[in-house]
């Protein structure tokens, strides 16, 4: 038995199925998971000492590669002087200025632990600021656990084919009304039917739990007018795309203001973060300044605020983004040109540093088309790459994530990669 088997019957034990997050487990591709014991850069080596090309990045925060030295050194430095004190420290308004400084549409923001925490927050808020219950949320979208948005969820839920879960009343659940992705016509219905009740809009603006699917043109600018008229509010949950798609996240890139985003992963350079901000006058809602309680023993972590701060500041040097960018468009290049060699039912959908290859001939515009991929031949991939030495997200409806790490030598051996793995899918298709 090889290491990480052995290492994940011992979990199972003692961890429910093994995983402290579901995702991790690889049931999607019919796998065991491999257990990590470290990375560098773009690397990652499991307990056995293999090494792999990493496109997982901790599902997104290590846009720097692993171990960047400049985080470390500053993680170093905060560990010395203490790791949680429950008091303000100078760190928190650092990172809030930083956050501020780079997202347009935010004024303050309030740090949390995670991107679930940031958008139950979220939501409080939107539900207190607007005194209305009733949340639309998007199909295939996922914005982490709570029970509001558990809700015809897409990520691990997806993957794992159940729709929301037990131990989420209705009563909470049907608050929750859900719409398909680029599609305003619905949107507008639920308006309709729902007057004077709808509190809020969320979605990722690039969706990467259902696989990289981009707005189409117009959309956000419909959701932007639909939800003002309305007197409700828009919410991005940016916690995947936020300093990813560009320094200001999807909204820079796009040019629309939401009146809340959510933020977490990259924020958090490593650490446990989450994070809620909008203009002031919403979130001057927030206790202490207002009626929305909302609290975290270990909210703003100085070691949290550290790997954050100055992964942020390694961000803002120029010509960051567009070094992603060139990254990633050689990968799609690549695979572009390998599915066309080998006439594989199968594209790749990207926006910046995040992609993903769908096992489909017809375009991904939603959910339902998403689903309409060949999750057989995904594993068939997936299985190849990673006998291959690239270490991809365990499911066909998740993204990729390019680093800064990601060298040319690192992106010609994936491209290499992909096309035998394509080759293998492409040969037990024809059967
Ligand atoms: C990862 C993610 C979340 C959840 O964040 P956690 O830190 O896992 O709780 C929420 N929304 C989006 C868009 C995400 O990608």
């Amino acid at each position: 038995m090889s290491r990480s088997k052995e290492a994940f019957k011992q979990a199972k034990e003692v961890i429910p199925g093994g995983v402290n997050s579901p995702a991790r487990a690889f049931a999607a591709v019919d796998s065991d998971p491999l257990f990590i014991e470290k990375g560098t850069g773009a690397l990652i080596y499991d307990i056995e000492g293999n090494e792999y090309i990493d496109y997982v990045g901790s599902w997104g925060p290590m846009i720097l590669g692993y171990n960047h030295p400049q985080v470390i050194e500053s993680l170093q430095q905060q560990l010395m002087k203490g790791t949680s004190f429950g008091a303000p420290t100078e760190v928190e308004t650092e990172l809030a200025k930083l956050v501020i400084g780079a997202v347009d549409s935010i004024d303050q923001v309030r740090m949390v632990n995670s991107g679930t925490e940031a958008t139950m927050s979220a939501l409080r808020l939107a539900r207190g600021y607007t005194g209305k219950d009733k949340i639309i949320k998007l199909k295939g979208c996922y914005h982490g656990h709570g029970d509001s948005l558990l809700v015809e969820a897409g990520s691990g839920v997806t993957t794992l084919g159940i729709s929301g879960s037990p131990g989420v009343p209705d009563e909470i659940a049907e608050e929750t009304i859900v719409a398909p992705y680029n599609n305003l016509e619905a949107i507008e219905e639920i308006y309709n039917t729902y007057q004077g009740q709808i509190a809020a809009v969320i979605l990722e603006p690039v969706t990467g739990n259902m696989g990289v699917i981009r707005p189409q043109v117009g959309y956000l600018e419909g959701l932007r007018e639909i939800t003002a008229t309305n007197n409700s509010l828009l919410i991005f949950d940016e916690v995947m795309t936020g300093f990813r798609l560009a320094y200001g996240g999807a909204q820079e890139l796009y040019e629309i203001e939401p009146d809340i985003t959510t933020l977490g992963k990259i924020i958090g350079g490593g650490l446990p973060v989450g994070a809620y901000g909008g203009k002031k006058e919403i979130m001057e809602y927030v206790a202490p300044a207002g009626p929305v309680y909302q609290a975290g023993t270990l909210s703003g972590n100085p070691l949290a605020m550290a790997a954050g701060i100055e992964t942020l500041k390694l961000l803002q040097q120029p010509g960051v983004y567009s070094m992603l960018e060139e990254k990633a468009a050689k990968l799609e290049k690549g695979f572009k040109d390998n599915i066309k060699q080998l006439e594989v039912a199968a594209d790749v959908s990207r926006v910046g540093s995040m992609f993903s290859i769908f096992f489909t001939d017809k375009q991904v515009i939603d959910y339902k088309t998403a689903k309409e991929s060949d999750t057989d031949a995904f594993t068939t991939y997936f299985k190849q790459m990673l006998a291959a030495g690239i270490y991809l997200p365990p499911s066909q409806f998740e993204s990729n994530f390019v680093s800064l790490a990601h060298v040319e030598a690192d992106l010609d051996a994936t491209i290499e990669a992909n096309y035998n793995a394509l080759a293998k899918v492409k040969k037990k298709q024809e059967g």
